[in-house]
């Protein structure tokens, strides 16, 4: 037979473009328009609908940058389209902003109320109509209208001023070019989505199928059975010549797709937090409008912080939602506050993303998650898998490791296993998106590239248009209706993660074992963009744990009123800051702004609650005793004397550290440690005197500052290219060298380099060497004012040790690197992410750093002449991309670091709490023995707290912090009617229980385990 298929295909394109599109809608009719612009940021309808409106027409250009827009329409129903009511004909609204509408969403969005304030639909750029009720002839409606830029365009990454109202310039960015009401040919439409799903699966099938030249063969017959003067008389002709196609079986083997409806919606990225509210009421409202039309349509959303924002400032669009969840049709999951970054989110802030996130949906929707939802997060640490077991979740979802950049992940359906060894079942959807569309090549794709085909049969794919695209549209909906039961294609059907989770898991209980963390091959620079906001959230994950610690100890001793609500405002608000576009660095300027503020904000609250405890604690009005200086101790070991989580008086002193100037050299030296520097501030030796070893290299040179030319190929804020390491330059140079001898005791050598850049602008980084009285760490203090350009700055330390792996600390526990690049998989990791500690070691033997608002850090091998291992950690701290925030980075920093020789893995756990909760002065008259203490120092108390419930029960959290076995006691300041162990949603785990003033527990290593006391009575 003489035949191109190729030419069928051109000819079918051409017809879906210039026949068959056009003939969807028909019968136009004009609608009047009036426009009210908000003075500047989003205002109640109530209060927009008061005001003075003026007319527009269509043509008119609006909408400055992040300005929004009021629109009221009227007009009327053609008196011949109401006595014709046809089935075939569905009169609908339909609107065109002048956006592209090649892309689904980042551009102007707008949502449709009824005159009584009542959310009808929302308009994007590929859902852009609203349905209209014959019987409803007269046409009157408000559109709220987002003038949102397109922030990112093409993906250039050009630096733009878009990020910010106040960069942004004044010019419209849009043009009203469409607003009518019209009719819609459904037969047309019907005709649209068979030829979609049908040229989807047949590029998809190999050339020399079968089946794909009888669905050629198919639309060519669709094709000339189209009059093309009248495809609205030929439509159903056309599709009866597809009908064949279309009900063709699917083979008996063929792969299985759960298809979930989803809008991947950002808590803030390329807009402020401001618009996520209404981005997720406008797809929310969509969401709703579509269920009315399909029962069998599921709908899956996570974030509890997008329900509550509907439910506060939405609430027919919440009543909406809970009356679908309430049904099965909509189902919250995920668990968590909002999908928060997978690596930098401290133990116990992930945590309560899933405590926060389950009682939100325990509370308004009587149920929890049973799935984590995190497709979007760049690397998963090795926690999660006991985090999320511990909070009331069996199953993990993720997408983002398809975006690895050298090593493909070896599974789709798999065990994951953390550090501590507990194991989730999970997923990753093999279409590798989780913004499907459901065309025939996604669907293709998901069958080719699942990884366990033979032992499995079936995958999630999560569709709709995410971040303001509106959701699942109609068109997705028709083409899994489609795909149910089609020769060529998977099989879909619409379902939840949780129908996909059972299957998967019953055909498939065996499946294999990822073990430890899943660490993304791309956007490494994520652990360094935007300091400033990083320290934010280090510092408020610490005071968060001493207010609670302090005010829970005020409660329970002298019956202070507890201030859960504050405190759970200020979790939730700082759980929103670690989204996984906001913690990481990668938003627009506007973003940061407002979270340095709200950091800011959050410190002033938790410094309040803080003092205000510890006064009432220290303070025993009853007595008549005068207050004297205490200290307050939030670590997990004592110090100056004063026991860990106690307030008591702090030791003497030791003796003053002296200060010994040597020629070219100064030498700090304490009863612990001799220190030797330059003048360029660089540390030559770090001696631990006890074993007389030197942590530093011979020949190498300590707190040495490395700047890198830093422009990555692509994502400019989330990404370190490999490529960087190529350019190095030593910072050696000093403008002031400065020896003190400071009132404490403490000697100091501090230093000040000015750094002037190609810009001409000039940075200042001043840095300080501590050597405090007795002190075994030597600390380190950077003041940076930061104007450098696509550079990043790194903190260097070349140490005297043969180490195969680093250990990183990770939530409730470490996790272990190579050094080395053995293999494709080492050599990709070479940026990587610790919290507060870093430990190298041999047998017997190591070095401890600590930090205090830094994550990002790389570790390099190299070998001496005399044969000898230096392994150097550099610390990254700073960098200053220009996209999407083209001033990130730039002005003041602060950061501290810690570094002790001669130091055990317990020594590298404690350095970290010690620097990240320093001591805290206190007035008082009562020496305070801690609330509660375990007998095993690597049993580290994270978390005290009263009960979310209310009740007054103490809530202890606790963990194995070095990877050992032990047992612990864990004895508290009174006697308990009651103790008890629970999950994290603090739950009971099983129904013994006892009484007392302890509990006994035995640890795996890494294990958290969660105490709850009942009636303690604090002596
Ligand atoms: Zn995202």
């Amino acid at each position: 037979m003489h035949q191109s298929t190729k030419a069928v295909e051109e000819r079918l394109d051409r017809f879906v473009r210039d026949k068959l599109e056009p003939a969807i809608y028909r019968d136009h009719v004009a609608l009047s328009i009036t426009a009210w612009q908000a003075p500047r940021e989003p205002v109640a309808f109530e209060f927009a609908t008061k005001q003075q409106y003026e007319t527009v027409d269509l043509g008119w250009r609006f909408g400055r940058a992040w300005s929004t827009i009021w629109l009221k329409v009227s007009g009327s129903i053609p008196e011949s389209w109401a006595a014709n009511q046809e089935a075939s004909m569905a009169a609908e609204i339909v609107i065109d902003f002048g956006y592209n509408t090649s892309r689904s969403g980042f551009q102007a969005e707008a949502l449709a109320y009824d005159l009584a304030g009542k959310p009808i639909k929302a308009i994007a750029p590929k859902n852009s109509w609203l349905p209209w009720s014959y019987a409803n002839k007269k046409v009157e409606f408000f559109l709220e209208v987002a003038a949102n830029p397109d922030v990112a365009g093409e993906y250039t990454f050009e630096p733009t001023t878009l990020g910010d109202w106040d960069t942004a310039s004044e010019q419209p960015l849009y043009e009203l070019k469409k607003l009518h009401i019209a009719r819609r040919d459904i037969e047309v439409w019907q005709l649209a989505q068979d030829i979609f799903t049908l040229r989807g699966l047949i590029v998809s099938l190999p050339q020399d199928s079968t089946r794909r030249h009888v669905l050629t063969r198919a639309i060519e017959d669709m094709l000339d059975a189209i009059d093309p003067s009248d495809v609205s008389g030929s439509a159903t002709a056309a599709r009866a010549k597809l009908k064949a196609a279309l009900a063709a079986p699917a083979n008996a083997s063929s792969h299985r797709v759960i298809a979930t409806g989803h809008a991947h919606i950002d808590s803030a990225w390329l807009w402020p937090i401001r618009e996520t509210v209404r981005k997720c009421a406008r797809t929310f409202s969509n969401v709703l409008s579509l269920m009315d039309e399909h029962e069998d349509f599921i709908f899956s959303a996570s974030s509890a912080q997008h329900y509550k924002w509907i439910k506060d400032s939405y609430p027919s669009v919440f009543e909406g939602i809970k009356k679908r969840v309430a049904s099965g049709q909509w189902k919250p999951v995920g668990g968590m506050w909002v999908e928060c970054d997978g690596n930098m989110p401290g133990s116990e802030a992930m945590v309560r993303q899933f405590v926060y996130g389950q009682k939100f949906f325990q509370e308004n929707f009587a149920m929890q998650a049973r799935e984590a939802w995190l497709p979007d997060s760049f690397g998963y640490s090795g926690s999660l898998p006991q985090i999320v077991t511990q909070s009331g979740i069996s199953s993990f979802l993720s997408q983002k490791m398809s975006w690895n950049q050298i090593n493909r992940m070896p599974h789709h359906t798999f065990w994951w296993e953390g550090i501590d060894g507990t194991r989730v079942f999970s997923h990753f959807p093999s279409a590798d998106t989780y913004i499907s569309e459901l065309s025939g090549e996604e669907l293709a794709h998901a069958e080719r590239n699942f990884s366990e085909k033979g032992r499995s049969s079936i995958s999630l794919i999560p569709f709709g248009w995410g971040d303001g695209g509106g959701g699942p549209t109609r068109e997705m909906i028709a083409a899994a209706h489609r795909t149910g039961d089609l020769e060529g294609s998977p099989k879909v059907s619409m379902g939840t993660a949780d129908d996909f989770f059972a299957q998967a898991r019953s055909e498939y209980a065996n499946a294999p074992v990822w073990r430890g963390e899943m660490y993304l091959e791309l956007h490494r620079g994520v652990l360094t963009s935007q300091h400033r906001t990083k320290q934010g959230n280090r510092r408020n994950e610490g005071l968060l744990r001493e207010a609670e610690l302090w005010a829970s100890y005020a409660t329970l001793k002298t019956g202070a009123e507890y201030p859960s609500a504050k405190l759970e405002e200020i979790w939730q608000s700082l759980l929103l800051m670690q989204f996984h576009d906001i913690l990481p660095g990668t938003a627009i300027a506007w973003v940061y702004k407002e979270v340095e503020n709200r950091h800011a904000e959050i410190t002033r609250e938790l410094l309040e609650i803080i003092d205000s405890s510890l006064s009432v604690l220290a303070n025993d009005p009853s007595t008549g005793s005068s207050p004297q200086a205490l200290t307050a101790n939030a670590a997990p070991a004592a110090r100056n004397g004063v026991a860990a989580l106690g307030v008591g008086v702090r030791g003497k002193s030791a003796k003053a550290t002296s200060a010994v100037e040597q020629g070219e050299f100064v030498i700090l030296e304490n009863e612990e440690l001799r220190v030797k520097i330059d003048r360029s501030g660089r540390i030559l030796s770090l001696l631990s005197l006890a074993n007389n070893r030197d942590a530093i290299a011979i020949g190498s040179a300590a707190n040495e500052l490395h700047l890198h030319n830093d422009n990555p190929t692509r994502w400019d804020a989330w990404d370190i290219d490999e490529h960087y390491r190529n350019t190095k330059q030593v910072l050696e140079n000093v403008d002031e060298f400065k020896v003190n001898q400071e009132a404490d005791g403490s000697a100091v050598v501090e230093t000040k380099r000015l750094l002037t850049a190609a810009s001409g602008k000039t940075s200042t980084i001043v840095q300080t060497i501590r050597l405090a009285p007795g002190s075994n760490a030597l600390d380190i203090g950077l003041e940076i004012d930061w104007h450098e350009s696509e550079k990043l700055l790194k903190l260097a330390f070349p140490i005297d040790i043969h180490a195969e792996e680093v250990a990183a600390e990770t939530q409730f526990g470490f996790v272990k690197r190579p050094t080395h690049e053995n293999t494709s998989w080492d050599f990709a990791r070479f940026e990587s992410c610790q919290h507060k500690y870093l430990f190298l070691n041999e047998k017997d033997w190591g070095v401890a750093f600590a930090n205090d608002s830094t994550y990002g850090f790389d570790v390099q091998r190299t070998t001496e002449a005399n044969g000898a291992t230096v392994t150097s950690v550099r610390f990254s701290l700073l960098r200053s991309t220009k996209f999407p925030d083209p001033e990130a980075d730039q002005g003041k920093h602060s950061m501290k670091f810690k570094i002790r020789p001669a130091a055990t893995i317990q020594d590298a756990v404690n350095l970290g709490y010690e620097l990240n909760y320093p001591a805290r002065e206190v007035q008082g008259n009562r020496v305070i023995e801690p609330l509660v203490s375990s007998s095993a120092a690597q049993v580290i108390i994270e978390t005290v707290k009263l009960a979310e419930d209310g009740s007054g029960d103490l809530i202890v959290r606790l963990y194995e912090s070095t990877g050992g076995r032990c047992d612990s006691r864990i004895a508290f300041a009174g006697a308990a009617e009651k103790i008890w162990l629970t999950d994290f949603l603090e739950m009971p785990t099983s129904a013994d229980h006892s009484a007392g003033g302890s509990i006994d527990l035995q640890f795996r290593p890494f294990q958290v385990i969660t105490v709850r006391v009942a009636g303690l009575q604090i002596a």
